[in-house]
């Protein structure tokens, strides 16, 4: 079994999940070292493969070569969002929108959260020093550890990405959704959310069609016209940066396509990161 093989037409690794399937291809290798081993394992090999699977059960904090680590940005509206949540259900990572969390701090009347609120509401960038210490914190919490995580719109300055690094943080890749600014201002301004399922409509592209959802929908207060010009501003400011730190592992996906084509771009890259990662 490789890590970059398929079950019906489908990447085991999607079916299994990344840990499991190299752990079980860990094994696999074990035993074929084992049996061209004339079936007596040798010393080295039995104590490695014991310091390997006591690894597998004691060291969950330092598992970082375990599991899948997914950074992804874009303008708003560029479609994290959607991407996003394919990609949680698809390969079981914690998914950390830095908006989502600041959003909740907001409405929770935490420090964090009395701090961002004034930036938030004009659509400026909270400061780096308010979001970075949140952002560490909550990467090293044993769901993130354990399952892997993927980041939506942090890192979203130069500072944010060194801040990352200092603290040891590494990605596998870098998914840059490209979608042109006269696109994004139509998608901001139509977008709607459904507060009780989290998914996202569009009033004129994906409307729902039940009227109890339909009723419902939430406008998020900087999803206007005059704030999202503002926050492609910030966005436009600091972006080259961020995508220059993380050159050797990013990937620029036609965001302007379809959600199910932009999708299937987004896991072509996934595969094949992880397919290297697991090779090395
Ligand atoms: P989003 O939901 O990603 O569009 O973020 C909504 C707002 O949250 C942004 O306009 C910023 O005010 C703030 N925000 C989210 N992520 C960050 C970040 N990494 N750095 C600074 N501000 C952020």
């Amino acid at each position: 079994m490789f890590l970059d093989d398929e079950f019906d037409g489908v990447p085991l690794v999607r079916i299994m999940g990344l840990k499991r399937l190299r752990r079980m291809t860990r094994r696999q290798r074990r035993a074929s070292n084992a049996a061209s081993a004339g079936g007596v394992v040798s010393k080295e090999l039995r104590s490695s493969a014991s310091a390997s699977s006591e690894s597998e059960n004691t060291t969950k904090c330092s598992s970082d070569d375990e599991t899948l680590k997914i950074i992804i940005a874009g303008a708003p509206a560029s479609g994290k969002g959607t991407q996003c949540e394919a990609i949680r259900s698809k390969y079981g990572v914690v998914h950390l929108s830095t908006g989502d969390m600041l959003r909740a701090a907001v409405s929770e009347g935490t420090d964090v959260g009395r701090a961002a609120k004034d930036y938030m509401d004009a659509g400026k960038l909270v400061p780096d020093e308010v979001i970075i210490g949140v952002v560490k914190d909550r990467l090293s919490q044993p769901d993130c550890v354990s399952s892997g995580w993927l980041l939506d719109g942090f890192p979203r300055t130069p500072a944010q990405a060194t801040a990352l690094k200092s603290a040891g943080v590494s990605a596998d890749c870098f998914l840059f959704l490209n979608v042109p600014d006269s696109l994004l201002i139509d998608r901001v301004v139509g977008r709607r959310t459904d507060p009780i399922t989290g998914k996202i409509y569009h009033m004129t592209f994906s409307p729902p069609d039940d009227d109890e959802i339909l009723g419902r929908l939430e406008h998020r207060s900087d999803d206007t016209e005059e704030k999202v010009v503002v926050r492609l501003e910030q966005f436009h400011s600091n972006v080259d940066a961020v995508r220059g730190s993380y050159e050797d592992i990013g990937a620029e996906i036609d965001g302007s396509l379809s959600p199910g084509e932009v999708g299937d771009l987004i896991d072509s890259v996934i595969e094949e990161k992880v397919a290297a990662k697991t090779a090395a």
